[in-house]
Parts: C-alpha cells; sequence; structure tokens
C-alpha cells in the first residue's frame, strides 16, 4: 500500500483508494482525472494504484514481486504512460497524436491477465529526467481526446485511464463529465506544517471518543507552541472538503466541523482555557 509519507500528506486519497483497492469486488472507477497544481504527486498516485493492482505479492510498498519491479522500472506492458514525448517513432512531439490514441485502442482489443492502467498525461525532459506535466487543449487536442471518447465510455474489464491535469477544465468537458474526479492538494512544500495538523485528526471522519483525552492533549500541546493551529486545520478541513464534493455525507460533515473549529478559535482569543476548548471542539466533531 502507499507508503507512509504520501499516506500522511494526503490521508483522504490514501485512504479512499486503499478501501477500493482492497475491496472484494473492487469498485474503482474507470476513468479518473486528478486535478491540482502538483503534476508529480498526480503521477506518483496514479502509478501506486496501478502497482496496487497488478501487484502478485503482499502489495506492501517494498513488495519484490516481478510486477512491482517492473512497474518501479517503468516496464510493465499494462501500465503505460501516454504523453507527447512518450512514443517510440517521435520523441520530439509536444503533442498526444490520435495515432497514439489508436494504439490504445487497439491495445485493448487483446485479453490481458494484467489490470491494464493508461496514465495520460503531458510530460519534458528537464535536466535529463523525464517530468510529468498537467494536460491542456495545446498538448491534448480536441482530435486526439474525441478519439478516445467511446473507449472511456465503454472501458473493458480490468481498465483504468487516469487524466492529470492542474484543473478539471484543462480537458473537454466531454472527458471530464465521464471521469471521477479527485483534487490532489499541493501539499509538498509545507508537508510539515499540514502532517502535524494531519496528527491531530487521525482516523478522521472516525474520531473514536475512547481516545476523547488523547486528541484533546496532542490539539493543547499544539496549540502551546503554535498559535496558528485553528487556521492550519481549517485549510486542512478546506482541502478535505475540495477533495469531497461528490460525496454529499462527509462534505456536510467537514463543512459542520470547520464550524467547530472556529468557533473554538473565538474562544480562545477570547482567553478560555486551551484544554476546555479542545474538549468541547473533540466531543463536537465526535458528535458527543
Ligand atoms: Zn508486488
Amino acid at each position: 500500500m502507499f507508503d507512509n509519507e504520501f499516506r500522511k500528506s494526503y490521508p483522504f486519497l490514501t485512504q479512499y483508494f486503499e478501501s477500493i483497492l482492497t475491496s472484494e469486488n473492487k469498485t474503482l472507477s474507470h476513468c479518473i482525472l486528478f486535478y491540482g497544481q502538483n503534476i508529480e504527486v498526480q503521477y506518483k498516485l496514479a502509478v501506486e494504484i496501478a502497482r496496487i493492482l497488478n501487484c502478485k505479492g503482499n502489495k506492501s510498498i517494498d513488495c519484490d514481486c516481478f510486477s512491482c519491479r517492473w512497474i518501479r522500472e517503468n516496464k510493465h506492458p499494462s501500465v503505460v504512460t501516454v504523453s507527447p514525448i512518450d512514443f517510440k517513432e517521435d520523441s520530439s512531439k509536444t503533442v498526444i497524436s490520435v495515432k497514439q490514441i489508436q494504439n490504445i485502442k487497439a491495445s485493448l482489443v487483446n485479453t490481458s491477465e494484467y489490470y491494464r492502467v493508461f496514465i495520460i498525461c503531458d510530460a519534458k525532459i528537464v535536466n535529463d529526467e523525464w517530468k510529468p506535466y498537467g494536460l491542456n487543449f495545446d498538448n491534448f487536442k480536441a482530435e486526439a481526446s474525441n478519439a478516445l471518447l467511446k473507449t472511456i465510455e465503454e472501458t473493458p474489464q480490468n481498465t483504468v485511464f487516469f487524466f492529470l491535469t492542474r484543473d478539471k477544465t484543462d480537458v473537454l468537458a466531454t472527458i471530464s463529465s465521464r471521469a471521477q474526479g479527485f483534487f490532489v492538494p499541493n501539499y509538498e512544500r509545507k508537508s510539515e506544517s499540514i502532517s502535524e495538523v494531519v496528527n491531530l485528526f487521525e482516523n478522521y471522519p472516525n474520531l473514536s471518543s475512547q481516545n476523547l483525552f488523547d486528541y484533546s492533549q496532542k490539539f493543547v500541546d499544539q496549540l502551546k507552541v503554535d498559535e496558528n493551529i485553528f487556521e492550519k486545520c481549517l485549510s486542512y478541513f478546506n482541502q478535505m472538503l475540495k477533495a469531497n464534493l461528490d460525496n454529499n455525507v462527509l462534505k456536510t460533515k467537514i463543512i459542520k466541523d470547520m464550524f467547530y473549529i472556529e468557533k473554538a478559535k473565538k474562544m480562545f482569543d477570547k482567553g478560555i482555557n486551551p484544554q476546555t476548548i479542545s474538549e468541547e471542539l473533540y466531543l463536537s466533531i465526535m458528535g458527543k
């Protein structure tokens, strides 16, 4: 499964995909659109999902089965990156060609013993290193997008398409409307400050009231060293909100909990005892 650093920075995405990937009847969407500023993280997430889908071992981060090894070495036959330069005939291209899309379609005619994963993105060589970039109308033109439409509508079994973008509107609406969208926040630069907040809400939204004291104590300790903790919590919840706009139950809960955090901040500004504030905050979030 995902590595710890990744889990800490992206608790929602990693928990969501882990629960789907470990369920008996994998209900993974056939068409997934990631959007956000950090395309490298999106790429890493897609590759990791591809690895877990195809692993022949225990799915752990250091699994050494042939499938995991192939994926790490980028030579798995059924995990394919589709970018303008990932095409053996011409590596100087700047657009994903219709020919590439036709190749995808042709490959789908054959059955596969593997889970087929297509990661569609832009890419450039920067300092001799391959780097993924987001799709847009210049590198993924309407012609190529349209050529793919029917395929993502009638995707064969055990096949998933990932589209990597900075914004949902960077691909044709006919593609984005058929995809399950996930906002991938850009935590990389501030991962330290976010990880301390993530820690305060471990297992969210399922905080157990048995651990009320632990949660509350952690929050009080944090508050002693960081008066901006309320703002950080709000920004963390805001990120979760963006990532879960399609989930009505969770969305409502997150909004309600953001209100409790704001209330706690007001209490703190009035000079109320941190222990009291913290306990009340967690009791509210736990629904007590
Ligand atoms: Zn493996």
